[in-house]
Formats: structure tokens, sequence, C-alpha cells
């Protein structure tokens, strides 16, 4: 037996358990893991509160992503005692995820984990930073080189933020970083970014063209924040879209787009394709500086995962949560 979460639905109503489960409980896939760290996303946060639908399927062990070595497997790609990282697929929304010692999935979700990265810098790095350096990946093809301006990342102290901060810092760019916990300041310019502004800067209806100010930008709020973003951006610039702290909705008008040539890029961990995955986790493990990754990183006990959800969605986890996960 080992330790995990469940989730359950009772009257209507999603409840969350700490027990103990076998082999037996896991879903289908030909390769199973001992989970060694999983870590806390927004959509973790979500998921174990039940603030918002995230759990499709019941019951069901929680958690987004999760990182560990092959115990048994089917698939001629991956061997017992191979380490292993996974991202999105449903995981944690409907198949069986990370908070628990043991995951079964099809090895197909599977990345082999990139030489010189442990499983827990693997889950510090998480989904959230594995989502950032998607969003490089879109702004690079796009042609963003060092040198070209400054680029913008908002939501700055958090997870996916903290993430492309550091990455884009190492790269050689000049990194804005809109965040609304200022006294973060300091945080913010030891991962590498050179300007910090006030996210309150942010939060007014833009005028459709505003004046002409980032290179790029990585953005993990959406709403008003995207708006305004959009309005400022550099002809022929390019935005990543991956994330709606702010809001769902994009009150913008078409001005940035046809007026400026601005090109807004989508991002989706989810269900990014396997090479793109690969590629990712193969820059993230050559261009992320661990030190810094290790400075915007805590670990919190399996215990306190509920209470950590509740702080993730309060807006108050700076960087990333890791959590490793109970042998037996
Ligand atoms: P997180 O650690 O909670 O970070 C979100 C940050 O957004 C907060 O720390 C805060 O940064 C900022 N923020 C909060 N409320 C805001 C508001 N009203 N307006 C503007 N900014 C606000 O969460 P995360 O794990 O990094 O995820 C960030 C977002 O990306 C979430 O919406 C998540 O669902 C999404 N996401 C999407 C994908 C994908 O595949 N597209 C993958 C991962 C995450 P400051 O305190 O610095 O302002």
């Amino acid at each position: 037996t080992f330790s995990a979460y469940r989730i359950d639905r009772r009257d209507g109503a999603q409840q969350l358990e700490l027990t103990r489960l076998t082999e037996a409980d896991l879903m289908e896939g030909n390769v199973t893991v001992a989970v060694e760290y999983s870590t806390l996303n927004y959509k973790d946060g979500l998921a174990l509160t039940g603030r918002s639908p995230i759990v499709r399927r019941f019951p069901l062990i929680p958690g987004i992503d999760f990182a560990g070595r092959v115990v048994e497997s089917g698939d001629p790609r991956f061997r017992p005692g191979d380490r292993v990282v996974l991202n999105g697929y449903g995981v944690g929304e409907k198949h069986s995820g990370g908070y628990a010692g043991r995951a079964r999935v099809p090895g197909d979700w599977l990345v082999a984990l990139p030489e010189g990265l442990t499983s827990r810098q693997a889950m510090a790095i998480g989904t959230a930073g594995y989502t950032a350096m998607l969003a490089v990946l879109a702004l690079e093809s796009h042609g963003l080189e060092p040198g070209a301006g400054e680029v913008l990342v908002t939501g700055a102290a958090g997870g996916v933020g903290s993430i492309a901060v550091a990455l884009l810092g190492r790269l050689g760019h000049r990194v804005t970083a809109v965040t609304g916990r200022p006294h973060e300041a300091d945080y913010l310019r030891g991962l590498g970014a050179t300007e910090i502004l006030d996210r309150a800067e942010f939060t007014q209806p833009p005028r459709p063209l505003e004046s002409e100010r980032w290179a790029a930008a990585i953005d993990v709020a959406g709403g008003l924040t995207l708006a305004n973003v959009l309005s400022r951006m550099r002809r022929a610039s390019a935005v990543a879209a991956c994330g709606l702290a702010d809001a769902m909705e994009l009150p913008t008008t078409v001005a940035p787009f046809i007026l400026r040539g601005v090109t807004l890029y989508g991002i989706d961990s989810v269900m990014a394709p396997h090479a793109l995955r690969e590629r990712a986790w193969s820059r993230l493990a050559r261009d992320l500086d661990l030190d810094r990754l290790e400075t915007m990183t805590r670990e919190v006990d399996f215990a306190q995962l509920p209470q950590a959800a509740e702080e993730i969605l309060a807006g108050r986890v700076r960087g990333r949560t890791v959590v490793r996960i109970p042998e037996a």
C-alpha cells in the first residue's frame, strides 16, 4: 500500500481525504511509476479545494504532475529504474495523478527526465516552469533574441512568472516584472528582473493603442492585465498568453493586431505534442539556473497540501511549491 490523496463526490459535493491505496486503485496505463516528488500548481489548488470543477472523474487521485522512477513498464521506451516526468494530459483531472506513492499512466504521456535534473528539481520546475518554457519557445520562434528590448512578465512572483523571469534573465533578455507584491522586488531582481512594475498600472481599461514599449511578453493573467499589455506592445512583437490569474475575459480591440502587427500566441501545456515537451524539458535542463530555481522553491509536507492549496488560491504563494511523496 502507499499514501495517497483521493477526491470523491458525495451528495454532489467534492470531498478530499488522505488515505492508503493499492495499485489496484490506479487507473489504466502501461507504465507504473514510484512517485518521488509532486508539486502544487494553481490548478492543483483549484482541484484540491473544489473551487473549480477541475476533477471530472471520481474517485480520483489529484496532482497534475509528478516525477519519479519507473517500477514496471509495458512500453519499450521505458525500463524499471528510468527517471520520468509527467505534465498534463488530464492527469489530476480525469486520470489519477501525482499525489500518491504510485502512478500508472500510458507511456506516451511520459518524458524521460533530462540528465542533470533531480526529481525534486523537475517538480520545482513542474507544470508552471514547463509552461514558462513553452512560452519562451513561442517567443523565440517568433524571432525574439536577446537585445531586442524589454520583455514583460506578468504575475512575476507566481510560479509560471518566477520561472519565466529566471529563464529570460539567464538567456540575456532585459526583463520587466509585473507584480501585485512590490515587497517581492528584491526576490524578482535576484531571479533576473531588471525592472519592477506595479500590477495597479494594468487594471484600468487601456486605449486601443498606448505608446509602444515591450519587445515581447509572457502573460499569466488574461483580463484587463493582458488588454493593457497588448495595447503597449511594439510593432511586430509577440505575446504568449498562458493563464487567467486576473480573468478569463479579454476586453481588448483588434487595434494591436491590425495596426501594429502584434501576434498573440496561446500556450497549452496540457495537450502539447510530445516532441515539443521533450524540447522544453531539455531547454529547461540547459537554460534554467538551478541555484535560482532553489531560491524560488519551498517544500511542504504531504499532509500540508490542503492548507497550501488555500494559500496558492489566495495569491500568497511565492514562486514554486514542491511536495515529497512518502515512500510508503
Ligand atoms: P500562481 O503561482 O498562483 O501565480 C499566479 C500569479 O498571478 C500570482 O502569484 C500573482 O503574481 C498574479 N496574479 C494573481 N491575481 C492576479 C490578478 N487579479 N491580476 C493580475 N495578476 C494576478 O499560479 P501559476 O501556477 O503560476 O499559474 C499562473 C496561471 O497560469 C494560472 O491562471 C494557471 O491556471 C495558468 N497556467 C496555464 C497553463 C497552460 O497550459 N496554459 C499551465 C500552467 C499554468 P504577483 O503576486 O507577482 O502579482
